[in-house]
């Protein structure tokens, strides 16, 4: 990218999007474009595509897309791949039709066969079965990174795709249903702590292990693969921070400060057993991440009470 060039964000006030931005302009990308959901509505497509042919963007990062933990995945299935489904449709094919440069479109690990060896090379890819939870959502991602191939193939386009691990930091979603594990577990500890509650419930055995990459470290390297990765396809993007999700529950506590007890609720499911990623071909470009666990929670705790915490 040159440092003058136009570079959309789509989802700027998500916590991918937002860390994306922020990484741009850390390193002297400032012209950035960036619209609202109310702005701009990614579920409708001439609007996306009189977006597009109106502003012509120059590098676009498509991080928009309906997210959510392992509840809202396993319960509403119907909206996440409809949603996700539409927006990257919409977004990849008014990119190409626009003439955009460069397109990097944001997946995720859940992509992945459920078995699939570990760590899991980029390779493994549509080997196996899925995770059941969040199976609507995957073969969304799926969907949108073989469009941006079949773009790539049949017209030329250089768009691309990053598979990032669990991602936790600023600007997450702190919903007690909707929300990933670190935040939701983040705010009940807040909560637990705040009204001298002796006990908190998690989800799950405890026993699953994840890969967790800080949102800013994650922007980073969206910003370093655009300017780095020329080969198409995907590239992993994790940090190599691998944990149970009891010893994440347990960090979280220290870090909230909440003394009493955990308990495991194991009617709420596991998912996938094991999500470690194989991130040697990013490792291989030269990028590594910087922000430790203990630290990014850290920081992320500050961002919540400061924000969130007071509104309630
Ligand atoms: P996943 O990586 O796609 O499974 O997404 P999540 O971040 O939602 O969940 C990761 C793991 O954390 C699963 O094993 C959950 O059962 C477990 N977990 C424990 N407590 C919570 C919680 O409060 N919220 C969520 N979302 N997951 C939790």
């Amino acid at each position: 990218m040159d440092i003058s060039d136009r570079i959309y964000v789509a989802g700027h006030r998500g916590m991918v999007g937002s860390a994306i931005c922020r990484a741009l302009t850390a390193q002297g990308y400032t012209n950035q474009l960036t619209r609202t959901r109310a702005e701009l509505d990614l579920l409708d497509g001439a609007t996306v595509r009189a977006f597009f042919e109106a502003e012509r963007p120059d590098h676009v990062f498509l991080a928009a897309a309906k997210v959510g933990g392992i509840l809202a995945n396993d319960t509403e299935g119907g909206d996440f791949i409809r949603e996700n489904l539409l927006i990257q449709t919409h977004v990849i094919d008014a990119a190409y039709r626009a003439g955009v440069q460069k397109f990097a479109f944001l997946g995720s690990s859940c992509i992945y066969p459920k078995f699939a060896p570990q760590p899991i090379s980029e390779d493994s890819l549509l080997t196996g079965a899925l995770e059941p939870t969040n199976s609507a959502y995957a073969v969304a991602k799926i969907a949108g990174k073989e469009m941006c191939d079949a773009y790539r193939r049949q017209f030329g386009f250089d768009a691309f795709t990053i598979m990032p691990c669990n991602v936790y930091g600023v600007g997450d979603n702190f919903d007690p249903l909707g929300s990933h594990v670190a935040a939701g577990l983040m705010r009940r500890f807040h909560e637990a702590k705040t009204v001298g509650a002796s006990e908190v419930t998690c989800w799950g055995t405890g026993s699953p292990l994840r890969e967790f990459i800080y949102a800013d470290d994650l922007g980073d390297a969206c910003v370093f693969l655009m300017n780095t990765y020329t080969e198409g396809g995907m590239i992993n993007a994790g940090s190599g921070q691998e944990v149970t999700i009891r010893a994440l529950a347990e960090t979280i506590r220290d870090v909230v400060g909440f003394e009493g007890a955990l308990v495991w609720d194991e009617t709420k499911p596991d998912g996938t057993p094991r999500k470690l990623m194989d991130n040697s071909r990013l490792a291989a470009l030269g990028w590594k991440p910087k922000i430790e666990l203990r630290d990014g929670l850290t920081e992320m705790y500050r961002w919540f009470v400061d924000t969130h915490a007071t509104e309630r």
